[in-house]
């Protein structure tokens, strides 16, 4: 796997939506189009254990983005081949080719691309392109005040931090080979992943 890819530090990120902000800032998204999403995840219980009372409960919550994954379904579904992944790693969405039929947001098993209303066509993550060109890291990631997030290429930051693609709710990387690296929370529920839940899908399933 190679290309830049996110590191997602779960274990630092409070929540705060810093980087979800900063995302829409730099890119003049309106409400409700969202690039970049914390979702608040939540599980566990608390059971009886003779005159004791055992715990699971967890939360955390985890940044997200376009995965910029290395088979996109996004691209693969996009009937007009809108959709492109660059040589660095990037999958970007033409606007001049997208007809907006909104398939690649069906596809992609994270809803990343956004239905942009104003052009008709869909947007998505691009890495923030003019950042880089700038010599700054994408705006999510100066935003962040907890440095939860990283970025680079995909191979340096498997090398620091680890091969993890996947944290439940979220669906198996594998599916999409995910470009992303994920530092688990300090504290996982020991329960099955049917016991976790989303507690803030209003915010985030638009
Ligand atoms: S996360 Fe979704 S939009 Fe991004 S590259 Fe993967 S399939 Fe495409
Ligand atoms: S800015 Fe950092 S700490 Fe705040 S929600 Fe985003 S990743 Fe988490």
């Amino acid at each position: 796997m190679t290309g830049l890819a996110f590191h997602i530090d779960v274990s630092s990120c409070s929540g705060c939506k810093a980087c979800q902000l900063a995302c829409k800032d730099a890119h003049g998204l309106e409400a409700g189009r969202l690039w970049r999403r914390v979702v608040e995840v939540e599980g566990g219980e608390w059971t009886r254990k003779g005159n004791a009372w055992c715990s699971t409960v967890f939360a955390y919550t985890i940044s997200l983005s376009c995965m910029h994954c290395e088979r996109p379904a996004c691209m693969t579904s996009c009937p007009t081949q809108a959709i492109v992944k660059r040589a660095d790693g990037v999958v970007a969405v033409d606007g001049g080719a997208c007809i907006g039929c909104r398939y690649c947001g069906w596809a992609c098993p994270y809803g990343a691309p956004q239905f942009d209303a104003a052009t008709g066509t869909m947007s998505k993550c691009d890495f923030c392109a003019d950042e880089r060109d700038a010599g700054r890291p994408p705006a999510c990631v100066s935003a962040c005040p907890l440095r939860a997030l990283d970025w680079g290429p995909i191979d340096q930051l498997q090398a620091r931090h680890g091969t993890l693609a996947q944290l439940p709710p979220l669906p198996d990387g594998a599916q999409t080979g995910a470009t992303v690296v994920i530092s688990p929370p300090a504290r996982m529920s020991p329960l099955s992943p049917d016991c976790v839940q989303l507690a803030n899908d209003e915010e985030i399933l638009r």
